[in-house]
């Protein structure tokens, strides 16, 4: 097992488990390098919208790096690498920069969670889907998600398709749409995860789908591994499975970062 780049800790409010917990599950499951990606304070919503369920307040960001720091001690030399998994808000670009540039990540997911301030990705939003012609709402998404590599704040873009997590698909064909989006991503450098948290949703699948993955692997975006595991027993969960997927559709080798600089580890 090469990576998990996508591990909550309880600070984010709806993860559970000690970080010892995930370490320990990450050595015995094999996986040779993990990294802590919690959710980023929400900066893009005033301070009373902000829930404390969805992500820590940003007070204690410099906790949660002093605990990664402690781990990264504790367990020496197991390599545990200090990332965020960041939202991306077309225009509070500004904003996000602020708060990346206070810590020295070694790597920073970019996710989209939120279209127009509409949390998609939550079940107790999830009546939002009717209000949409589901082609048009892919096509924000998708927009935004460009928009999020070309911003250049982010090394990997976590769940890339997120939007299906609920198993609304238009009947329109989307594949033009990856096309479109790949090609934009291509160009920015920046990597594509493979989440296998899609397979534990109604979506049923891996993050991002195999047709959006092949497009990527056609453009030679490189890819990065994650379980965007929320309890310890979700470290690496299904990895089989997703490095069976890379395998088929051409990829040998999936990027690692220590301090932003990007190396290859084969699968
Ligand atoms: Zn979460
Ligand atoms: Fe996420
Ligand atoms: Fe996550
Ligand atoms: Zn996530």
């Amino acid at each position: 097992m090469p990576v998990d780049y996508h591990i909550h800790t309880r600070m984010c409010g709806h993860a559970v488990g000690e970080m010892e917990e995930y370490v320990e599950a990450a050595i015995k499951k094999g996986l040779r390098e993990i990294g802590f990606a919690d959710h980023i304070p929400m900066y893009f919503f005033p301070l009373e919208k902000r829930d404390p369920s969805i992500a820590m307040r940003e007070e204690e960001l410099s906790y949660y790096m002093e605990r990664v720091r402690e781990i990264q001690k504790k367990y020496y030399p197991y390599p545990i690498k200090f990332g965020i998994e960041a939202d991306y808000t077309p225009g509070m670009e500004g904003e996000l920069v602020a708060i990346l540039e206070k810590y020295d990540f070694d790597y920073v997911l970019g996710s989209i969670h939120y279209l127009e301030g509409w949390g998609f990705d939550n079940s107790r939003y999830k009546d939002g889907y009717d209000r949409w012609d589901l082609y048009e709402l892919y096509e924000l998404y998708f927009t935004t998600l460009g928009r999020a590599a070309k911003s250049g704040l982010f090394d990997i873009l976590a769940h890339p398709d997120l939007i299906k997590k609920f198993g609304f698909k238009p009947a329109k064909d989307i594949i033009p749409l990856y096309e479109k989006t790949v090609k934009i991503i291509a160009g920015s450098g920046v990597c594509v995860e493979i989440n296998t948290a899609g397979l534990r949703v109604p979506a049923g699948e891996i993050y991002p789908s195999p047709g959006f993955l092949e497009i990527c692997r056609g453009y030679g975006v490189p890819v990065s591994l994650g379980s965007d595991a929320h309890k310890p027993d979700q470290v690496g969960c299904n990895f089989t499975e997703a490095i069976n997927l890379l395998k088929a559709v051409g990829y040998r080798e999936v990027a690692t970062f220590t301090g932003k600089k990007k190396k290859f580890l084969g699968i």
